[in-house]
């Protein structure tokens, strides 16, 4: 088992270095970095199993607008998922992963951003029929105040009674950031405090997840939101980290997420295709 378990090391070693590669071709990519795969994944210990770990994906609308940067059509959503499945990695749920029910090294758990109208297309087109359910993360002023680029509340409640979580993404969008909080205390404190009331009367439920809006956060946030109850709040950038979260080390408030930027797909389908489904 020792031996084995090494064996498995020096193979993740090995893919690491690997995946090293891509960001070096990714000179076309002008506005973010590449993707890089962080160098402190989780490894077994020496006679255990590995734990299960899920990499966290950030999508935000689906319209088909190819000058926007974190905009999908539909067809390039589902050839991305099928790629993925293609690969070896299995979809879980956010909610089972926050409640270490998730099993398995290669899971993929679909995290949707703002609440854009277009989700709900893509929910009924492309993830539902793919048995995938998304979390999505949503700011309660543009929802409530029937924004014409929003989901409807209707909307919003038929996704959760089908399954899909819904967690918050601050009240306005605004970064609560140390900056902000300097800036305006009220304002940032509003950001945080605000939409769990709000979701609890769209949906019926209160959200216990939060994800930073600009996948940017602070100690005064992840204080205030353990303050208000929440067991999870999730960052987001364009690295590709697979997240444990059995690990004690891992930070609650400060779970990593991959922005899905479209200029990086290519980028993800080949890291992922490096981590392997079948090691
Ligand atoms: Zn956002």
């Amino acid at each position: 088992m020792h031996i084995k378990s090494r064996h498995i090391l020096a193979a993740l070693g090995a893919s690491l270095a690997l995946l090293a590669i891509p960001a070096l071709e990714a000179q076309e990519a002008p506005i973010v970095p590449a993707a890089r795969v962080a160098t402190a994944i989780p490894g077994p210990g020496p006679s255990s199993p590995s734990p299960a770990r899920v990499v966290i994906l950030d999508y935000h609308s689906f319209l088909g607008n190819a000058s926007s940067n974190i905009d999908l059509s539909l067809e390039e959503l589902a050839a991305q998922l099928d790629s993925m499945s293609a690969l070896g990695w299995t979809f879980a749920t956010l909610q089972d992963a926050m409640a270490g029910t998730v099993t398995g090294t290669h899971n993929v758990v679909v995290t949707i951003d703002d609440g854009n109208h277009s989700v709900y297309r893509a929910w009924k087109e492309v993830f539902q029929p793919r048995g995938i359910r998304p979390f999505l993360f949503v700011y309660p002023a543009v929802i409530l105040g029937g924004k014409d680029f929003a989901l409807t509340g209707a909307q919003l409640r038929e996704m959760a009674a089908a399954g899909c979580g819904i967690g918050a993404h601050g009240y306005h969008h605004n970064p609560v950031s140390d900056k902000a909080y300097v800036k305006d205390p009220a304002d940032f404190m509003a950001e945080l405090r605000r939409p769990a009331g709000a979701i609890e009367r769209l949906t019926g439920a209160r959200p216990l997840a939060f994800a930073y809006p600009f996948g940017v956060f602070s100690s005064r946030a992840k204080e205030a939101l353990a303050a208000e109850g929440y067991l999870w709040a999730f960052a987001a950038d364009e690295n590709i980290v697979p997240v444990a979260f059995s690990d004690p080390r891992l930070d609650h408030l400060a779970v990593p997420r991959t922005i899905v930027y479209r200029y990086i797909r290519p980028i993800i389908i080949r890291q992922l295709k490096a981590l392997g489904a079948g090691d």
